[in-house]
Parts: structure tokens; C-alpha cells; sequence
């Protein structure tokens, strides 16, 4: 089978063009410039006087100040420094030129309370948060009345992540540059060497391998009028084992588009076949969370292209579909692109038009606790909707996967929900720490092994947890138990929590990717092939866990002969330059490589992933 990458290569290259006159709809700017109301604050008078320096830095409503430096911006044609041209939106300087990323960290329930308070009552923008600590982006001028308010202790024990040029920096550095230009050196990022790709003019060549890391899509965050043709493109090119997936349509009329990857040897015109056990990977329902988008196209890409030179993958691609979303929330993730990089919910009407947008990630019918929360606040960023399922795309996604399994034939046996940042596997429930799933031993079992596989990737740790502890602040004690603390963010109404238990789902479970916080949402794009083989590595484990339990005679021994596999790993480990942090820290006393290992008297095989000593 020979496919040709000329054409593969060619398509993203012309669409990228289209992007630098992509300009946000009509639509859009009017509802962003709405004035705003406060009249539908929570009332909690100690925090009001805050609340309306606070709406420009959450709603992105420039303020005065804002408004001038744009004017400033505009005349002077530049970005007041920064390392442009790149691919931003107008405005983006204004837009943050004010805000900084801090790190709260936090040792007692008094703090965790004070900072929950705060959260919901000022709507901050809460980034991520851990057992022991809180990220939260908020305008500079506020930084000092907020502490005031909060707790003495937290006065001290906060971090800045990203200052305020930073933040703006980070953004511009997340855009692509115009095609022909060289990529600007940041210096933010001691990664940031310009790769071979950035100095090859763009000429694809038949001579290029099939390796995702010289692959010219996988060198840059693409924005969706790439992915689309992209997709589309591989499902005509490897016809015999992709095609298109068609979700449904966004709020604002945007194809949900995903492609299915699996043979279908026993199916084929068998009206009695049985169901195809398919394992579901969804990436951006949080629209700046743009590693995820990457790294379910990076998976989808392996795994198309080794089929049928990988025996292992091929056997996999035969036993189980894999169905990859890529996009889940593409309205979001347009004007994540065209207007605003710090964009997280849908961009669907609220009862608000000055709020609009819904959390696809707390809008699912299953536990769902909008109407108890303050994410009923449509200004909120965990806006859940007025009622399960209000948000369209989670709306669709569930009834196609519901489709699919009572008229489709189809099994759902995994799901992979992908986000960012902090590195964690979270395993169901998230709405609630007090309800067990059941399960719970194959849950953790899994995850365990999921997490090691990443760290054979590059060594990055990725913490594994129950999903409800992710959604509170909380810290270890010294018998080692964590206390609840007040949560920071509603957490019922989850894809992951759906998908389990409503779906049945037995292997259900939520990735933060990278990274721990250095850049957040805005993680450099040297990150994406690194970032992407360490989740891949993880589905390959996540696939031979399947096949164990899912498939007899996983592998059919031959007799006689200690085979060690051609390797994926050998495949896709053939990166360098592009790698960065976590790079080169290769084993040193051999390498990782796709083992088959007898199982004694059931004749059974397993094959994992083994270091081969050199
Ligand atoms: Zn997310």
C-alpha cells in the first residue's frame, strides 16, 4: 500500500493561506460588544466593589484603559514589541495587555474557601488547580485589592506564572507565523529552536516519510479550516480503514467532524455481526485547550498511517474501531483562533447576549448540577446551560453516541476525553467524591498503566485521581488522606461521568496534558509531537489492555519462536529536533519496544511495551 504524502502534505500548506484573511463574523462582534449589566451578580457585598474591574479581564470588555492602548495598537500598526507577526487576532495585545497568570498555593481549608469565594463570586478566570494549588489569570489592577480581601497567608503564598508581557507573548506565540516568514525566537521558550521544517521551503517531497514529526501539520496548532480538509483528506486517502464521521452541527452551524479508524474483516455484509467494540477519543471541548485538537489528530494520524506496516497496530485496527473528535466545540475553537485565545465554553446564546457560550463539560444530562451552582451564572465560565444538555454539542455527541449504539452496531468499550493543562488521569465520578464507580479497581488498574506508558514517552509524570478530587482544592494530611475542600469549580454534568455510567463505558477517563502550569493553555507548539507520542504511547497501552480483555488469542503465537515485534515505538520515536522539554531523556540502558510475552498453559499472549537491553 503507498500513499502519497505530496498530496497529504499539500492541502494543509494552501489552506493555511485562508487563514490570514479569516476575520470573525458579524455576529460575533456585536455580542462582544454589548454593554454589560451587573444586575445578575450574586450578591455578596464584600466582594462587589471588586466585580467591575474584574469584567473586562473575565468577559474580555476592554476597559478604558484597555481601549486606549488598542487605539495605541492600532496607529502604531505594531505589537508594541512583542515578537510578531504572527497569525493573532487584532486586538489580542489589548485585549491581555493587563492580565497575569498566579499560582495561589494553598494549606488550609480557610484559604481554600477564601479563594472558592472569590472564584465564584467574581467569576474569575480559574485556569487549573491541584491538591495544593490554584491558577487563576486575572487583571494586574485587581491583583492587590483581591489580596486584601483574601486570607493574610495567601498574601504571601502566591506565585506569578505569566506577567502580564508574558501572557501577552505566550498567546502571539501560540499562532502560527505568516507562511515564508521565519519563526520568531521567544524568550520565553529555551525549546524554542527553529526547526528544519521552518527553513525548508514548502515543497513536499515524495522522499518525506510518513512520520508525524516531519510532517509540516504537526509543526504548528492548526486552526480548523486545516483540520476539516485534513480529516477529510485522510479518510479518501486510507479509504480502506478511515472514514469521516459526521457528529452533527454546532450552535452556529459548524460541522462536528471525526473519523472512524478500524477494519471491519468479520462485519462485511454480516447482518448478525457482532458489535464492534469502539473506543471514543474527544479533544476540544475547552477551545483553548489546543494541545487536546493536536493530540487526538496526532494519535489518529499513527494509527491510520502504520496500519499495514505495524502488525500490532494493523491486529488492533482490526479488532477495534477507534473514533477520534478532534473538535468537539469548533465554534469555540474559531474564535479561540479569530477573536479571543483564551475562549474556553461554546459560543452558543444565553440569556445574556453579553454572556454567551455554555461549558460543554458540565452540560451532560448525568448528575448535572447547573441550577445548584453558581455555573448558573451565564457569565460564568462553567456556564452548564439553563438545563442538562442546552449546550448543542454535547447534546449531539451524546445522541450520536447513543445512535450508535442501539442502530449502529457499536460498543463504546473507551473513552478518552482530552483537556489541558496539569497532567493528570482522572477516572470517574467527577460530580461527586463520595459516590465509588463501579469498577473502580479496572479503573485505576488501567490508569496506572496508562500513566507509565506516558512516562516511557519522555518521563513526564501524569498524576492519576479520581475526577471529583481535580474539581476540589484539596491536600495531603499527614496519614496521608486528602480533606475535601470547598470546591473551586462545579463538577457535575461531565462527558466523563456520562460516558460512564449513561453510556456504560467501562474504561472512562479525562487526560490534562501538558503541562504543569509554566504555560498553561498556552503551551509552546514544540510541544506538540512530544505531547502527542506520550498520549499515543498511551493509547498503544490502553489498545493491548483491550486486547487482553476484550479479545481471545490476542495474538496467535508461532510456534517455536520468541518474536520481538517490528515496533511501533521505533516508528514514531525517530523525532529529535522537534521534541522539546522532556526531550532526550532517553533510557539509558536500552529501549522501549512492543514486547509478545507467552502466558504459559492458555497459550494466551500478551504484548506490552518492554525495554530491550542495547
Ligand atoms: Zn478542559
Amino acid at each position: 500500500m503507498r500513499f502519497s504524502n505530496a498530496a497529504l502534505l499539500a492541502l494543509p500548506a494552501a489552506c493555511l493561506c485562508s487563514l490570514v484573511t479569516a476575520i470573525p463574523s458579524p455576529h460575533e462582534q456585536s455580542a462582544q460588544q454589548q454593554p454589560f449589566s451587573t444586575s445578575s451578580l450574586p450578591g455578596r457585598s464584600q466582594w462587589r466593589r471588586l466585580s467591575g474591574r474584574l469584567i473586562g479581564s473575565v468577559w474580555g470588555v476592554p476597559t478604558a484603559q484597555q481601549q486606549q492602548q488598542q487605539q495605541q495598537q492600532k496607529g502604531r500598526g505594531g505589537g508594541d514589541g512583542l515578537d510578531v507577526p504572527r497569525h493573532a487576532p487584532p486586538h489580542t495585545l489589548a485585549r491581555y495587555s493587563g492580565d497575569v497568570v498566579l499560582r495561589f498555593n494553598i494549606s488550609t481549608n480557610a484559604e481554600a474557601k477564601s479563594l472558592a469565594e472569590a472564584a465564584d463570586t467574581l467569576l474569575l478566570d480559574v485556569w487549573e488547580f491541584s491538591h495544593d494549588w490554584v491558577d487563576i489569570r486575572l487583571s494586574k489592577d485587581i491583583v492587590g485589592p483581591l489580596l486584601g480581601l483574601l486570607p493574610p497567608s495567601l498574601q504571601t503564598s502566591h506565585t506569578p506564572l505569566l506577567d502580564e508581557r508574558e501572557l501577552a507573548q505566550a498567546i502571539y506565540n501560540t499562532y502560527p507565523p505568516p507562511r515564508g516568514s521565519q519563526p520568531p525566537q521567544s524568550p520565553l521558550n529555551p525549546h524554542n529552536n527553529p526547526s528544519p521544517l521552518h527553513d525548508r521551503p514548502f515543497s513536499p517531497s515524495l522522499r518525506q516519510s510518513n512520520a508525524p514529526e516531519n510532517n509540516v501539520f504537526f509543526s504548528d496548532y492548526q486552526p480548523l479550516s486545516v483540520i476539516e480538509p485534513w480529516l477529510r483528506l485522510l479518510s479518501s486517502l486510507f479509504a480502506t480503514h478511515v472514514r469521516t464521521v459526521h457528529i452533527g452541527v454546532s450552535s452556529q452551524g459548524r460541522s462536528i467532524l471525526g473519523l472512524r479508524v478500524g477494519v471491519h474483516p468479520t462485519n462485511d455484509n454480516d447482518a448478525h455481526a457482532p458489535t464492534r467494540k469502539t473506543v471514543l477519543v474527544i479533544g476540544g471541548q475547552h477551545a483553548r485547550e489546543w494541545i487536546s485538537t493536536s493530540t487526538a489528530n496526532y494519535i489518529a494520524y499513527n494509527l491510520i498511517t502504520s496500519y499495514g506496516k505495524d502488525r500490532h497496530i494493523t491486529k488492533l485496527l482490526e479488532n477495534f474501531d477507534f473514533v477520534f473528535i478532534p473538535t468537539l466545540n469548533p465554534d469555540g475553537y474559531v474564535y479561540t483562533w479569530e477573536t479571543d485565545r483564551l475562549w474556553r465554553k461554546n459560543r452558543q446564546p444565553t440569556t445574556l447576549r453579553f454572556c454567551p457560550g455554555i461549558d460543554l463539560d458540565r452540560a451532560y444530562g448525568f448528575h448535572w448540577d447547573g441550577d445548584a451552582t453558581t455555573a448558573g451564572n451565564p457569565c460564568s465560565e462553567s456556564f452548564a446551560g439553563e438545563e442538562p444538555f442546552e449546550a448543542t454539542e454535547a447534546q449531539r455527541l451524546a445522541a450520536w453516541a447513543q445512535n450508535e449504539t442501539e442502530a449502529n452496531n457499536v460498543d463504546f468499550v473507551a473513552f478518552l476525553d482530552l483537556h489541558s493543562y496539569s497532567q493528570q488521569i482522572l477516572y470517574p465520578y467527577s460530580y461527586s467524591c463520595v459516590a465509588t464507580p463501579p469498577g473502580l479497581e479496572n479503573l485505576e488498574e488501567l490508569a496506572i498503566g496508562l500513566a507509565k506508558a506516558i512516562r516511557i514517552a519522555h518521563g513526564h509524570e501524569y498524576e492519576v485521581m479520581p475526577a471529583c478530587e481535580g474539581n476540589v482544592a484539596s491536600a495531603a494530611n499527614h496519614d496521608g488522606r486528602r480533606p475535601l475542600w470547598p470546591r473551586l469549580e462545579a463538577s457535575g454534568g461531565s462527558a466523563l461521568d456520562y460516558f460512564y455510567h449513561e453510556l456504560r463505558v467501562r474504561y472512562a477517563y479525562q487526560i490534562k496534558l501538558r503541562d504543569r502550569g509554566m504555560f498553561g493553555f498556552l503551551l509552546p507548539k514544540e510541544n506538540i509531537v512530544p505531547a502527542g507520542k506520550e498520549i499515543l504511547y498511551a493509547v498503544l497501552y490502553l489498545g493491548s489492555f483491550l486486547s487482553e480483555v476484550y479479545v481471545d488469542q490476542a495474538v496467535e503465537v508461532e510456534a517455536g519462536k520468541e518474536e520481538v515485534a517490528s515496533p511501533p515505538v521505533e516508528q514514531i520515536d525517530a523525532s529529535g529536533s522537534a521534541v522539546a522539554e522532556g526531550a532526550g531523556e532517553a533510557d539509558e540502558d536500552g529501549e522501549w519496544v512492543w514486547v509478545e510475552e507467552e502466558m504459559g498453559a492458555e497459550d494466551k499472549v500478551r504484548w506490552e511495551l518492554r525495554r530491550r537491553k542495547r
